[in-house]
């Protein structure tokens, strides 16, 4: 088989990154998620490197940044090069952004997200909409309008173009960990659930900065990430961004996503829990060794 499906890596040197998002303090979660991929790049003789995703000027820091490279080289993980922030890659994304235009698979949209919640919650809508990886699914009221590119305007992946444009592709990951409901090995695509449970994506939004998806398939790939670890919670987001993959030519990583790290409430572990933020643990006395064996690992 030819054609950019079966894109190879020149160098296929087994390479790992940690991307967080530099929005509050690294913490044990996040922390489960570096020592993972650092020490599978490492057992494989591979590349551990380091991404910051700023791309949400609204809540990313400067200071946050600092903090995740004082967090790391505390746990004793070093990487590759240097981190590469996503701030720097804007051309590239915008340029991903512009091949999906190219061929015609996106639109404009001006919903806010108080539009969007108010056409879930209108009684003539009938159901309420499903609860997509990104909140309710668009219930595409801009779809067709073909509004013109303009301030404060999204641009969302017209779904069922995207599906058709890749019909009769039989589409798949690999999973090495497993999702939230135990999923692993090869898992196909659902072009079903795409369309009803994913939906019209945001590519660009409306402040104008790449999505998501966009950033993380557009930078995995200049990356050469060969191996993508992250928390189960990512997994509703890994058939998005196998589907852009696809759309744009661009390699495929393997997946491998992880258990999630509970507060001893059972609950997951956000930024703003500062109580498990790696820096309070550390303030409080904590050593690596202490963070390793409240994690469960060696
Ligand atoms: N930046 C994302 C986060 O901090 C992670 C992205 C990824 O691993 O794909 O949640």
């Amino acid at each position: 088989m030819n054609g950019p499906e079966t894109a190879r890596w020149e160098a296929p040197l087994h390479t790992e990154r940690f991307a967080p998002s530099p929005t509050g303090r690294l913490h044990l979660g996040h922390a489960f998620s570096a020592l993972t991929a650092f020490a599978a790049a490492r057992a494989a003789g591979g590349r551990f490197l380091l991404r910051i995703e700023d791309l949400d000027r609204g809540r990313a820091r400067e200071a946050f940044v600092a903090g995740i490279f004082e967090d790391l080289a505390w746990l004793g993980i070093d990487w590759d090069g240097p981190a590469l922030l996503q701030s720097d890659r804007l051309e590239a994304h915008a340029a991903a952004l512009a091949a999906l235009e190219r061929q015609g698979l996106t639109y404009r949209c001006r919903c806010t997200r108080r539009d969007i919640a108010e056409a879930a919650a209108a009684p003539q809508e009938g159901a309420a909409p499903a609860a997509g990886p990104d909140g309710p699914v668009y219930p595409g009221t801009c779809r067709g309008l073909g509004l013109a590119p303009g301030e404060g305007l999204a641009v969302r992946l017209d779904m069922a173009r995207a599906l058709a444009a890749l019909e009769g592709r039989p589409l798949g990951f690999e999973e090495t960990g497993a999702g939230p409901a135990g999923e692993t090995g090869h898992i196909p695509l659902d072009p079903a659930a795409l369309l009803a449970g994913v939906g019209d994506v945001v590519l660009a939004r409306r402040d104008g900065a790449p999505a998501y998806h966009l950033a993380v398939v557009v930078d995995d790939a200049f990356q050469q990430v060969t191996h993508v670890t992250r928390g189960a919670d990512l997994f509703p987001a890994t058939p998005i961004h196998r589907l852009l993959q696809a759309l744009l030519g661009l390699p495929v990583p393997v997946w491998h996503h992880h258990r999630l790290i509970r507060d001893e409430a059972g609950r997951r572990l956000a930024k703003r829990d500062d109580a498990r933020a790696l820096a309070s643990l550390r303030a409080e006395g904590a050593t690596p060794a202490d963070i390793r064996a409240r994690l469960g690992l060696a």
